[in-house]
Order: structure tokens, then sequence, then C-alpha cells
């Protein structure tokens, strides 16, 4: 089986190992150390400026973004969201149910966020904003240096979900003034799907602080407390957390942030050369797409997308990606994160290959 998905993705050999092991009690000094680890590297993955803190919490990115909106946000605050896509939508959705109120920046699918939009929403006493790093629904990649400095000049509280984008893509905290930002356990991260971890700076952890949650288990003031100890209000993913030291350990041993980063835009970049000679076409422009995934249209629409994933996981035993929502029959999505070879995508194309053979494709 091959999984070019976007999550979960093809774990390296030292992630599998861990998961076949017993499970040890956490509430002990050596979890605890391992938490402390976890919480250094990732901040320094995430280019987080002083003082920063992690929240690990055992529900998958959709949790934290849900816990985002219910611990950085009230009625009183005014947010921003870029909607592109259904990750964007699902800001929106949070928003609605927590009552925080929002304006939305509806941008057509595939396209990216142009300053003179953002702009529109100057000096408006806007005091937050949420998006996408790499919208995962189109591949379209936020020009989030141009976020940070609106943001910045404007006062207002970013708050980016990457869970996708990160390790993907150029990602800092600092440089882009970014107060809180996710990733996943099973994006790039490649590991089992179960857990999500923000990365707060300093203001984060004061608003959060200040607010009164109507939640037990999204009550982040209660995490950031038991952190300090390196643990967790209740029980996590233990397995995942020991995989995730593990993979931590070896990004930073390996060279860091840039390696991987070099290393999916490599899988990216080898993919997209390769294609050019099929029937697909990227549905976001190059210009504008994330090294995260290729979301591809068929040209002449000659089978529909949803199908043509079906086809090549029955015959072939590949998992490529279906989208959801308006997109489904139209586009796919080939995810370039995980450990994935230039082998494994020859056998890919291979299949495609033997697709427009079979005038499927
Ligand atoms: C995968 C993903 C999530 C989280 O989805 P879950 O299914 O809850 O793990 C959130 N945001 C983006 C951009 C994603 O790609």
């Amino acid at each position: 089986m091959l999984n070019f998905t976007i999550g979960p993705v093809q774990m390296d050999k030292e992630t599998l190992e861990i998961g076949q092991k017993q499970i040890p009690y956490f509430r002990t000094h050596e979890f605890s150390a391992l938490m402390q680890e976890n919480e250094k590297i990732l901040c320094h993955l995430f280019d987080a400026p002083e003082n920063s803190r992690v929240i690990f919490l055992t529900g998958s990115g959709t949790a934290s973004m849900e816990a985002g909106i219910m611990n950085f946000f009230t009625k009183k605050d005014k947010v921003l969201i870029v909607n592109g896509g259904s990750f964007g939508y699902r800001f929106v959705e949070l928003c609605q149910i927590h009552e925080v109120p929002f304006t939305e920046i509806t941008i057509e699918y595939g396209k990216p966020l142009q300053k003179k939009i953002l702009y529109q929403y100057d000096h408006q006493n806007y005091t937050g904003m949420v998006l996408q790093l790499c919208e995962t629904s189109t591949g379209v990649l936020y020009d989030m240096n141009m976020v940070g400095d609106f943001c910045k000049k404007n006062n207002i509280f970013l708050f980016v979900d990457a869970v996708s984008g990160f390790m993907a893509d150029e990602f800092s905290m600092k440089k882009m003034h970014i107060n809180a930002a996710i990733t996943g356990s099973q994006k790039a991260l490649s590991l089992p799907p179960s857990m999500s971890f923000t990365i707060m700076d300093r203001e984060s952890q004061e608003r959060c602080c200040k607010h009164i949650v109507k939640s037990m288990y999204f009550n982040y003031a209660d995490y950031l407390k038991n952190g300090e100890r390196g643990q967790t209000p209740y029980t996590p993913a233990v397995s995942t957390l020991i995989q995730l030291n593990e993979k931590l350990k070896r990004i930073e041993k390996n060279g860091g942030i840039a390696t991987i980063n070099a290393n999916i835009q490599r899988i990216a970049d080898y993919f997209r050369k390769k294609i050019q000679h099929l029937p697909l076409k990227m549905f976001t422009a190059l210009e504008n797409s994330s090294n995260c995934l290729s979301a591809l249209t068929i040209e002449n629409n000659k089978i529909n997308a949803r199908e043509l994933c079906e086809i090549i996981k029955n015959e072939y035993d590949i998992y490529v990606c279906p989208n959801g929502g308006d997109l489904a029959e139209k586009i796919f999505r080939v995810g370039h994160i995980g450990n994935i070879t230039k082998e494994q995508i020859d056998q890919l194309i291979d299949a495609f290959d033997d697709l427009v053979k079979r005038k499927i494709l």
C-alpha cells in the first residue's frame, strides 16, 4: 500500500517501532522530562519568541482549532477570518458556535489573499485574525509575512492553523508576528493521528488565562499550569508523545527544519515535474501553492475526481486524497508530506500512465 494523502501519512520506521511497544505510565519524572523536551524543540521549530509554551491536546487538529477559538477570543472580540476553502470555513463555523463576532474574507477557491483585499480591513478595530498557512482543500499558501505585518500594524492577535503547512512551507512565529499556531500529529510530523499542538507566545498565554472558558477538557489555563511540571491535566496519547520525542530529536539532529523543508519541496517539485505529460493540471497556480500537496484537475473532465481516487485505491493499492464539498467531483489531491521516496512517486506516475493507456484518464 502507498499513501499519498494529507494525513495520516506514511510513517518512518523509527516511529513504527515505538508504536509496537507497551505504553508506559505517564505521571513520572521521566515522562515529564520527555514532555519538557518536546515543548522546547517544538518552540524552536516554530521559531517561537522567548517564553513561548506548547499545549499538548489529545484530539485531532480540529480540536485545537476549536480550543483556540474558545481560549483566545470572547464575545468582545472582532475577528477576521480568511475563508478560501473548507478549513477556512471551519473557523467560520467555530466562531458561530462559540459566538465570537467575526468578519469573513471570502476568497475564490485556489486563489491567494491579495494585499489590496486585506488592507480593506485596515484601521477597523479588529482584535483577532485567524487563517490557515496552507488551505489544505486547495493547497493555497497564504502570504504570512504580509498577514503578519498587517496584524502587527493594527495590533491584531494572530492565530494561525499551520496544521498542514508546518515543515512543508517557510514558517516563523517571530518573523511573521504570530501569537499562536497549531499543527497536528498526522501531517508532516508523520505520527499516528491523535494529538495536536498549539505553540503560544506570552500574549496568547495571558489571553487565555484571563478568559473564563466554559469547558473542562479545553481549558488552556489548566494545561499551562500542568505543563509547568511537564504534564497534561488528563491522560494524553502517551505513545504519540514518545514518537513525537524521537521524531523531534531526529529532526534536530539531521539539520533541523531547513532540511525537512527542503525534502518536502524536493518531493513536491519532483511530482509536479513528473505529471507534465499527463492530462492533470494544477488547480492552484504553482506560485501560490504550498509544498504540502498538489490539488489537481482532470483535463476535459474525462473522469470524475472522486471516482478516479476510488480506482487508484482499488486497482493499484495507492491512496490519493479526494476532496469534500463543492470540489469533490472536480479535484483531487496528492500529498507530499510523510515518508515518501522518489521511487514511490514513480509508482504513482506509472499508475496514472496505465490509466491513460486504459483510456480511463
Ligand atoms: C488536517 C488539517 C486540520 C485538522 O484536521 P483533523 O481531521 O481534525 O486532524 C486542520 N487544519 C488544516 C489546515 C488541516 O490540513
